[in-house]
């Protein structure tokens, strides 16, 4: 079920094109969908991957999704706080998100779990905390 903890580390867990933070604190995922073939792709990216199209167009995605798969990560980079959930969430748009997962002890996650777009602190650099979008549980 779950792709190891390697594998999802080649994902780009930071991606400053494809969030936007709201002054509410609140955030939205940008994708782009394909003017062609009307595939939605997060993150954004100049060509569509399915048919190779450049029209694509920019847009947000839905703030909520469900769990799809998860892993927690004992080995990062340093200045990444470990361990932490790292996990994909299918947005209704069928688009698959990997961020990580916040707010919840990896046991106590299930697959398919309601999951909303949040923002935490997943690290620490040079110029201070890094802050970057993640999935939470919605409250039951
Ligand atoms: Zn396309």
């Amino acid at each position: 079920m779950a792709q190891s903890a390697e594998e999802m580390h080649e994902q780009p867990l930071l991606a400053g094109d494809a969030v936007r933070v709201e002054t509410d604190g609140g955030a939205k995922l940008v994708g782009i969908v394909c003017g062609d073939c009307e595939a939605k792709v997060f993150p954004p990216v100049p060509v569509c991957p399915e048919c190779m199209s450049e029209n694509v167009s920019e847009i947000e995605l839905s703030d909520q999704g469900s769990l799809y798969t998860w892993s927690v990560v004992h080995v990062a980079p340093k200045n990444w706080k470990v361990p932490y959930t790292a996990g994909y969430v299918d947005l209704p748009e069928g688009v698959r998100v990997f961020a990580h997962i916040v707010g919840a002890d990896s046991d106590k996650l299930e697959m398919d779990m309601p999951m909303f777009l949040t923002t935490a602190v997943l690290g620490q650099d040079e110029a201070g905390p890094v802050e970057s979008y993640a999935f939470t549980p919605v409250a039951k």
